[in-house]
Order: C-alpha cells, then sequence, then structure tokens
C-alpha cells in the first residue's frame, strides 16, 4: 500500500523571520481541514539553486519567493511565465511531478483583486491612475493596472530615472513626472496608488501633498505596516474610498495555495485577522 505524501511548502528569503505567510498558510490549512504544512526558509545565497533542485524529493510542490531571490529565482526556474518576465521578478515557484520548476509573480493578481473585493464600485477604466514609486512593487502593480484597463498612469518617482525605465519598459499609456509635481498629477485620476516604502514602520513618511485628493477617487497604500498610513488617513478624510495594504499580500498568495494544495482558499475577515495576530 502506498501511502500519499503530505504536500510541503514554504517561502525562501534572506531574512524570513518576519514574514507573515506561514501564518497566513496555516491559517487556510486549518480552516479547510487539508493536510499539509508552510516553513519559513532563510536560504544562503550560494546554495539556492541546489536547495531549490532538492526541495521537490523532501515533498515540497512548490514555495514563495521573497527579498532578495525573487529576480534570481527566474534564472534557475526551468519555465518563467510570461507575466514574471514582464515583471521581472517572480514570487511563487511550483515544482513539477517531472522535476521542473515553473516560476510566476502573483504581486498584481494581488493587488488587484484587494481592490476588487474591498472597493466593489472601482471602476480602473474611468480614468487616470497615478503611481507613487517605481521600484520592485512598482513594475507589478503597473502591469496589472495595465491589464484591467487603465487608460494613463502617472508615475513619479524620487529617482525619475527609474520612472523612466518603467516608461521604456511598459509602454506609452506611462507618463513620467518629476516627484515634486506628485501632488498635482493626481487631480482628474479615479485611482491613487502608493508603491513606495514611505509611510511604513521604522520609514520617513510620505509628505507628498494630498490637498487635490477628492470623493470618487479611490486610494490605496500597498504599505501594510501600519494599516492606517498617513495616505489613507487623509484621503479618507477628504471623502476618497481607501483600500489598505494587507490584502494585496493576502490575495497574492491565493494561487499559490490552490496549486499546491488543491483547494481555492477564501480571503475573509478571519483571514486578516489570523494573519494580524
Ligand atoms: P523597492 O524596490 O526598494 O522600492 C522602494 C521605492 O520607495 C522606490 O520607488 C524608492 O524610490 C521609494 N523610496 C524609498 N525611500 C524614499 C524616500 N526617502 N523618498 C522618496 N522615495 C523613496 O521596494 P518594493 O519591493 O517596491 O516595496 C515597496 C513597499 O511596498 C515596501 O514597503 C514593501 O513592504 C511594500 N510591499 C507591499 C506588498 C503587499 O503585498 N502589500 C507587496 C510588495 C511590497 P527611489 O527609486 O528613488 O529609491
Amino acid at each position: 500500500m502506498t501511502v500519499d505524501r503530505i504536500p510541503l511548502a514554504g517561502v525562501i528569503g534572506s531574512p524570513v523571520a518576519h514574514s507573515r505567510s506561514p501564518r497566513l498558510f496555516s491559517h487556510w490549512l486549518r480552516k479547510m481541514g487539508l493536510q499539509g504544512h508552510y516553513i519559513p526558509m532563510d536560504i544562503a545565497a550560494d546554495k539556492l539553486e541546489s536547495v531549490l533542485r532538492t526541495l521537490p524529493d523532501l515533498g515540497f510542490v512548490g514555495c514563495n519567493v521573497t527579498i532578495p531571490y525573487k529576480e534570481r529565482v527566474m534564472e534557475i526556474a526551468d519555465h518563467v511565465s510570461d507575466r514574471a518576465v514582464q515583471i521581472g521578478a517572480a514570487n511563487t515557484l511550483v515544482f513539477r511531478e517531472d522535476g521542473t520548476i515553473h516560476a510566476d509573480n502573483t504581486d498584481g493578481y494581488g493587488f488587484v483583486e484587494n481592490l476588487r473585493q474591498n472597493a466593489p464600485d472601482w471602476d480602473p477604466t474611468g480614468g487616470p491612475a497615478t503611481v507613487f514609486g517605481a521600484g520592485g512593487a512598482a513594475r507589478a502593480i503597473l502591469a496589472s493596472l495595465l491589464d484591467v484597463g487603465v487608460p494613463e498612469i502617472r508615475l513619479t518617482n524620487r529617482s525619475r530615472d527609474r520612472a523612466e525605465q518603467l516608461r521604456e519598459d511598459f509602454g506609452d499609456r506611462i507618463t513620467v513626472h518629476d516627484w515634486v509635481q506628485a501632488g498635482n498629477i493626481v487631480e482628474g485620476c479615479t485611482t491613487v496608488v502608493n508603491t513606495t516604502s514611505l509611510g511604513m514602520t521604522g520609514k520617513p513618511e510620505l509628505r507628498v501633498p494630498l490637498d487635490a485628493l477628492e470623493p470618487g477617487m479611490l486610494v490605496t497604500d500597498i504599505v501594510y505596516t501600519p494599516l492606517q498610513t498617513r495616505l489613507l488617513r487623509v484621503a479618507q478624510d477628504q471623502g476618497c474610498a481607501t483600500v489598505d495594504g494587507l490584502g494585496m499580500l493576502l490575495h497574492q498568495a491565493v494561487p499559490g495555495f490552490e496549486r499546491w494544495f488543491g483547494e481555492r482558499p477564501e480571503v475573509d475577515d478571519a483571514t486578516r485577522a489570523a494573519v494580524l495576530r
């Protein structure tokens, strides 16, 4: 008699002790009554490839990838999705039974699903979007905003050359603006997104002037520590719809969980509570 192996998954990075993913996955496994384990793995850079090639033998069906390996794993994977290629980073790996490693990026999916769930009236096609920041997360967000039909994305970043690079990579629907203009370009936008690390606990505040925020706009921050950033506070006071960044983290994990453990988990209040605990 053969006994099925209990599927294993986890998150690879360095450091990973801060990751909330183990809490998230354990919550879903418990709630859905599924067999499986999800483990944080702090791996040294020179061991990354050999670890990834060994994990399937240990019973791993895949893993998430976090800083600093989101780019490196694309060189190691045997197949990289078009989406991950476009973004230039992967956060989800699937280990196939034939021994191959498939890499994908679900950050943009998580970003859009979070907005769809928490701002059901949001119409991304209804007007331009402003995006603050042009780092790693911004790439996934630009790709997803373009995908859902945003007509124009006004992009601004402290280092303008990084924003110019994104315009080159993502095309003419992106317009680049000086960082000093950040407060002005939100005028007439239906969507405003902070993708910088400003406002995060331990970092400086996002000090962009926010007087132009007005009702009818959806404002979201991908920073989720704290949940309520200054941007979201001011936006709420000025009558905008707001969505915090925790939902992006939760939704980006859904495709991996479903693939590895066989059932699609729900993102609900209990999920948020489990991760915040
Ligand atoms: P990153 O690649 O390091 O990019 C950082 C961004 O912040 C760049 O645009 C950078 O501008 C800007 N920035 C940093 N310090 C600044 C300052 N003092 N003044 C102006 N701009 C500044 O980081 P990332 O991976 O994109 O992550 C950004 C944030 O998103 C982090 O807080 C991260 O935790 C969060 N995040 C959340 C989720 C989620 O699921 N909710 C997912 C991914 C990331 P320069 O180019 O000028 O340096």
